[in-house]
C-alpha cells in the first residue's frame, strides 16, 4: 500500500488499514479448487467450504442450498448480479415476490428506485456495480429473514465480498446492517459515517423499499449517497 492510499484512509477514519486479500481459493492447491461436490458437513466444516469456494462453485451451492426453511417456499434462488470485480457492492436484505420470480435483485418496485438512485451519482447496474442480498431465498410474505436463516446464508454473502473485493460497500435498510456490522443500532443511528466490513469501508443507508413508503428521508438517502462518492474518490485517488 503507498504512503498516499495510507494518509487518505487514515484521514476517512479507516484505521486499521485495509489491506487487500489474496484469494482464498488461490492459496489451495490445485487438485482443490475445481470440486463441484460438497460432502454433508457440519456448521464450521459447512463454512469452511463455502469461504474457500471459486464463482462457479458459489453459484452452484447457492442454486441447490437446503440448509434453512426458505428453500421450501422459494421459485428460485437470487444469487446477486453486476460486475464481479466492482468497486461498488450494494447489499439488500433478502428477494421478494418479484426477484424470487425473476431470480434477480431488485427487480421491482424498489429495484427501480434503486436503478435510479444509482443513476443519480452516475452508476448503473452491472457496470461497476454489484448487487447481492443477505439472504438468497425470499422469505415468505416478506418477512424478515429470521436469525438461523441469516446464519446459514452469511458465508455466501461473505465470500462474495471476498470474491468481489469492493473498494465501498453500501448497506440497503436495516436488516443488512444489522447483520454485516453484527449490531442492533437502526439505520438512523447508524447511517452518516464510515463503517467498516472486515477492512472494507461500508456505508449505510435507508432501503430503497422504505423510502417509497417515507418520502421525508429521502434527502437524507441523498446525503448518504453523497457520502459514498466522495468516500469512493477518496479511494479511488489513492489507488
Ligand atoms: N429488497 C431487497 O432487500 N432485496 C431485493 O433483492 C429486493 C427487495
Amino acid at each position: 500500500m503507498n504512503v498516499r492510499r495510507e494518509e487518505i484512509l487514515r484521514e476517512l477514519g479507516l484505521t486499521p488499514l485495509w489491506r487487500s486479500r489474496a484469494s482464498v481459493a488461490a492459496t489451495l492447491p490445485a487438485n482443490e479448487r475445481h470440486t463441484n461436490v460438497v460432502a454433508p458437513v457440519g456448521a464450521d466444516d459447512r463454512r469452511a467450504q463455502i469461504l474457500r469456494m471459486d464463482w462457479p462453485q458459489l453459484k452452484v451451492s447457492v442454486a441447490g442450498c437446503t440448509a434453512c426453511p426458505l428453500h421450501q417456499t422459494r421459485t428460485h434462488t437470487v444469487f446477486g448480479v453486476g460486475d464481479e470485480n466492482a468497486d461498488w457492492l450494494l447489499v439488500g436484505e433478502g428477494p421478494g415476490a418479484e426477484e424470487d420470480a425473476k431470480g434477480e435483485p431488485f427487480v421491482g418496485p424498489a429495484g427501480q428506485l434503486l436503478d435510479n438512485m444509482l443513476a443519480a451519482i452516475k452508476l448503473k447496474r452491472g457496470q461497476n456495480v454489484y448487487i447481492a442480498n443477505v439472504v438468497k431465498c425470499r422469505p415468505p410474505d416478506n418477512r424478515n429473514p429470521e436469525h438461523e436463516e441469516t446464519q446459514q446464508c452469511e458465508s455466501y454473502l461473505a465470500r462474495q465480498i471476498e470474491l468481489i473485493k469492493p473498494r465501498l460497500i453500501v448497506v440497503l435498510g436495516k436488516v443488512a446492517a444489522q447483520n454485516l456490522l453484527h449490531t442492533d443500532a437502526t439505520v438512523a443511528s447508524l447511517r452518516g459515517k464510515l463503517h467498516q466490513y472486515q477492512g472494507i469501508p461500508l456505508i449505510v443507508t435507508y432501503h430503497p423499499a422504505y423510502l417509497l413508503r417515507s418520502l421525508s428521508d429521502k434527502s437524507k438517502a441523498w446525503q448518504d449517497l453523497c457520502l459514498a462518492t466522495t468516500t469512493m474518490q477518496a479511494l479511488q485517488s489513492a489507488k
